[in-house]
C-alpha cells in the first residue's frame, strides 16, 4: 500500500498535447486563432452539431446562451437545485429568475414529470443538467418545451460523450453547454463550448462572446481581414485561446478511451459496494443511454455508516484519499435563500442527496490497485480500524 495522496480526479495530458501547447506558444499566435477553429470543427464533427462556439468556460457558455435570450425582469428559467452554482448564478446574471423542480432520488436528475407544473406565463427556458454524465429524460422534457414554446439550454458540463436513446448529447435538441475544466471528461485547462441548432442564437452568442464585435480579432490581423470592426452590442470577453484549444485537440480523440476506463471503474464500484448497508448507489433509468461517468457519486447512509458524509470525507483524507462534494443543493446557499425565499423542505430529494452525496476517486489514469486502496480504506473505516 502506498501513502501517496490519491486525488478524486486528475486530468490525463498526453505528450502530444504538451507538444502542441509548446508549438502554439512558439507559433507567435497564442489567443483565439486557427487552433480554436480546428477544435470547434473537431467538436462539431464529434457531436454531430452544426455549429460549435469555443469559450473560456462553461459558465461563460451558460451566461451567453441565457444573455442571448434577452430576458425581461420577472422572466423565469426552470432548472434543478442539484447542480453546480454556475447553473443558477448565470440565470440571475442574465436577469432571470430561477424556478426549481426537485430531482429523482436515484439519478439526481431533474424530475421531468414535475416540469409542466412549474411552467408559468413568465417561463422562457428550461435548463436541465445531465448529472454526472447520466442523460436527463429528454423526450418528455422537449415535449413540455415544445408545447409551451420554451428554449432548452442543456447544462452538459458533465455530458460530453453521453448518449440518450442512441443520440449523442449535443447532436440533437436546442442548445448545449460543455465544460473543459480539468475535472471534466476532457480538459483545455479552463474552457467550454456552446452548440446550438438555432442559427440566430448562434450568431448572437458569437457576437456576445467577443465584445459585441462583428469580426473576430484574428480575422482583422490576418492577410485577408478587414482592419475595421463595428461594435453592435456591448459584449463579453469569453473567447477561448489557441493555447487552450491546443490541449483540446488532443483530449477529444482520447475521450472514448477515457469514458471506457471511467465506465470500468464505475462498474467496479457499483459491484463492490452493492451489498454495503452504508451506501445507496446511483440508479439506472430504464431508457436506453450511455453514461459518461464524469462522477461516481453514492449516498452515505449515516445510520448504518456510523458517520455522516463530512466525517467520511475527513476520514478518507486522513487515509490519503481525496473525495469530492458535488453538490450541495444550490437553493440552500444564503444568496438563494435570501433573494428567492427558498427554504429547507422545498426540494426534499435534492436535500437528502445534498446531505449524503460524495464523489469517490474516478479518473482515466486511476489503476485497479488505486481503486482497491479506496475500497479497502472504506471497508477499514466502517470497521473502525
Ligand atoms: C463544471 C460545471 C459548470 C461550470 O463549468 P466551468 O467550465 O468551470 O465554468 C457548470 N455546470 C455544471 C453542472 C458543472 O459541473
Amino acid at each position: 500500500m502506498t501513502d501517496e495522496f490519491l486525488p478524486f480526479s486528475r486530468p490525463s495530458i498526453s505528450r502530444e498535447a504538451i507538444d502542441e501547447v509548446v508549438a502554439c506558444l512558439q507559433s507567435g499566435w497564442i489567443t483565439t486563432g486557427p487552433r480554436v477553429k480546428k477544435f470547434e470543427e473537431a467538436l462539431a464533427a464529434y457531436l454531430g452539431a452544426p455549429r460549435v462556439l469555443a469559450l473560456s468556460s462553461a459558465t461563460a457558455g451558460l451566461h451567453l446562451a441565457l444573455a442571448a435570450l434577452d430576458l425581461e425582469p420577472g422572466d423565469e428559467v426552470i432548472t434543478t437545485p442539484m447542480t453546480f452554482a454556475a447553473t443558477l448564478n448565470t440565470i440571475v446574471l442574465a436577469g432571470g429568475k430561477p424556478v426549481l423542480v426537485d430531482v429523482e432520488p436515484g439519478t439526481y436528475n431533474m424530475d421531468v414529470r414535475q416540469l409542466s407544473g412549474a411552467v408559468t406565463s413568465r417561463t422562457r427556458a428550461i435548463m436541465p443538467v445531465h448529472f454526472a454524465g447520466m442523460p436527463v429524460d429528454m423526450d418528455p422534457l422537449y415535449a413540455v418545451a415544445a408545447s409551451h414554446r420554451l428554449h432548452v439550454i442543456e447544462d452538459a458540463a458533465h455530458a460530453i460523450g453521453t448518449e440518450y436513446r442512441g443520440r449523442r448529447i449535443g447532436g440533437f435538441g436546442d442548445t448545449q453547454v460543455f465544460s473543459f475544466h480539468p475535472n471534466k471528461n476532457i480538459t483545455t485547462g479552463e474552457g467550454g463550448a456552446v452548440t446550438t441548432r438555432n442559427p440566430e442564437l448562434a450568431d448572437r452568442i458569437a457576437l456576445l462572446r467577443f465584445h459585441g464585435m462583428d469580426r473576430e480579432a484574428w480575422n482583422r490581423f490576418g492577410k485577408t481581414g478587414n482592419q475595421h470592426y463595428e461594435i453592435v452590442t456591448p459584449g463579453y470577453k469569453y473567447n477561448m485561446m489557441d493555447m487552450q484549444a491546443a490541449l483540446g485537440l488532443h483530449q477529444l480523440p482520447a475521450l472514448e478511451s477515457f469514458i471506457h476506463r471511467r465506465t470500468e471503474i464505475a462498474r467496479r464500484y457499483q459491484e463492490q459496494l452493492a451489498d454495503w448497508p452504508q451506501w445507496t448507489l446511483p440508479a439506472t433509468p430504464d431508457y436506453p443511454h450511455r453514461h459518461a461517468w464524469h462522477l461516481y457519486t453514492p449516498l452515505i447512509n449515516p445510520q448504518a455508516a456510523g458517520m455522516d458524509r463530512d466525517a467520511f470525507m475527513q476520514k478518507m483524507k486522513e487515509r490519503n484519499i481525496g473525495t469530492g462534494l458535488h453538490y450541495r443543493a444550490v437553493h440552500l446557499y444564503p444568496y438563494y435563500r435570501d433573494r428567492f425565499g427558498f427554504r429547507r423542505g422545498d426540494f426534499p430529494n435534492a436535500e437528502s442527496i445534498s446531505d449524503r452525496i460524495v464523489s469517490l476517486p474516478l479518473f482515466p489514469a486511476m489503476t485497479d490497485s488505486d481503486q482497491e486502496r479506496v475500497l479497502a480504506a472504506m471497508s477499514g473505516l466502517f470497521q473502525g480500524t
